[in-house]
């Protein structure tokens, strides 16, 4: 019998706004422990949460780049548990009435579009953090993080393989980093996974018993426990098991889930609507005005990248993957207007020395001028496009302008041809017995010549030229 894997994503993003959601206090990260709070963050008896508008505005802008329906009125409510990192004994979240339903997002696999559907997008304050002392048996606790604004966005089950859920996930990840919203850090945890996933006989409609996973804080470790996840389950049920709706981690060193707890349920929580905060109500003027406000989002950029600079998919599709990049592509258009050579070098030697580094767009150490400037140079057939690799390296080095590394270096290209012809004569007459080859058939030799000509020149005779002159005077003389 043959398994289909069902996932459904829920992901809470951590939104970047200087304040916390229900008070005044700092988000900054990384603080001395318990210095960012006040008495609204800590749960103090009698004070009384305000709710913060960027918070709200942050909100709205995700909803409406995932094309939800914004509600005219949602509430808060509290989800209650205990936990030491969560001093009021409930977290303030959205429950029944969610600020925003019905949305999706469209994910590129290969080339093929899917879509997905978003169940909901809703607000809610972080909790605390426990920092476990390595050792002695003791737990601290650190309530800066308490009150820290997050959403959550849910998606309906529409995910059928890990690889997919993997897709979704960058999708969503470039666009809070497109709306600036979020910054996107998996590894920080402003950017976090859990994953419902169950199995079912290929061609049936009856979702299967789910389990959640937690813990997943990488693309890959996403993937991976996906993968272990939906084999472990087809292998329970193959062994005329049943699956437990349970929570389990993601084991990164030991690439395997356990489980955590017995899965709750809504009801366990006793979620009841807070009374010490009004309705939210939001008029459409403003869902307009924030509308307005929207950046180009990934999909379109990529689709305006294709129509008005002929890029294929792939190019276009790397190129948009995070707005920085794109905003430097576009930047080396006004330098140097030839779009794919351009997405070449960006995809190319760029991106592989930045990768090498582990460096971003922004900390690249060759400026989109630079980088313009450089192509101009080979087009204009100053230097050779096998010396602008050279000169790359050396920008990347030095940060000097490319005009004046070519200066500098001597590195102007050979282009006279009564230059070139001498280089040529001489490497003839040194190779008589390559030239006899050459004349009897072997003109795979050619090459060789070439190769002996750019040596002689350091690599600056224009090859197109050298390539002419060789051959006829092989083929003449
Ligand atoms: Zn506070």
């Amino acid at each position: 019998m043959h398994f289909e894997p069902v996932i459904g994503l829920e992901v809470h993003a951590q939104l970047k706004t200087k304040t916390k959601i229900f008070c005044n206090c700092s988000t900054t990260f990384g603080a001395p422990p318990n210095t960012h709070t006040c008495p609204v963050c800590l749960g103090l008896p009698g004070v009384l949460p305000v709710l913060n508008k960027k918070v709200v505005e942050f909100t709205m802008r995700m909803a409406l780049a995932t094309h939800c329906n914004i509600q005219p009125e949602s509430r808060f409510a509290r989800k209650n548990y205990f936990y030491p990192d969560l001093p009021k004994g409930y977290q303030i979240s959205q429950y029944e009435l969610p600020i925003a339903v019905d949305g999706r997002v469209d994910i590129d696999l290969n080339g093929d579009s899917k879509r997905i559907r978003l169940n909901r997008i809703h607000m809610e304050e972080d909790a605390g953090k426990l920092n476990h002392a390595p050792d002695r048996p003791v737990s601290m606790v650190d309530l800066n993080r308490t009150g820290v604004p997050l959403i959550e966005i849910v998606t309906e089950p529409d995910l059928r393989s890990p690889e997919q859920a993997g897709a979704y996930l960058r999708q969503l990840r470039a666009i809070v980093r497109y709306l600036q919203i979020c910054d996107g850090n998996l590894e920080e945890g402003s950017f976090r996974c859990d994953a419902n996933v169950s199995v079912r006989p290929q061609g049936t409609e009856p979702l299967g018993t789910r389990t959640e996973l937690k813990n997943l804080n990488s693309f890959r470790h996403v993937e991976k426990a996906l993968h272990y996840e939906i084999e472990r389950q087809i292998d329970v049920i193959a062994d005329g098991g049943s699956i437990v709706q349970e929570t389990r981690l993601w084991d990164a060193e030991k690439n395997r889930t356990f489980s955590m707890r017995g899965k709750e349920e809504a009801h366990d929580y006793r979620y009841f609507p807070d009374p010490d905060l009004l309705p939210l109500v939001i008029d459409k003027a403003w869902i307009e005005q924030i509308r307005a406000s929207l950046p180009e989002l990934p999909d379109a950029k990529k689709a305006r990248f294709m129509e008005r600079y002929g890029l294929p998919a792939a190019d276009a599709r790397r190129l948009t993957s995070e707005r920085e990049l794109a905003d430097y592509f576009e930047a080396c258009l006004t330098t140097f207007d030839n779009p794919k050579q351009v997405s070449n070098w960006i995809t190319g030697p760029l991106l592989g020395l930045l990768n090498a580094e582990n460096r971003s767009i922004e900390q690249s150490p060759i400026s989109a001028a630079h980088l313009g400037q450089l192509l101009q140079l080979v087009a204009d057939n100053v230097i050779s496009s096998k010396i602008a690799k050279t000169v790359f390296d050396e920008i990347a080095r030095t940060g000097k302008p490319p005009k004046q590394i070519v200066a500098d270096k001597g590195l102007v290209q050979i282009t006279d041809s009564a230059a070139i012809e001498t280089t040529v004569q001489a490497v003839l007459d040194q190779n008589p017995g390559e030239v006899e080859a050459y004349k009897g058939g072997k003109t795979k030799l050619l090459g060789f010549f070439v190769g002996q000509v750019m040596q002689a020149t350091r690599g600056k005779a224009n090859p197109k030229l050298v390539n002419e002159i060789l051959k006829k005077k092989l083929e003449t003389s």
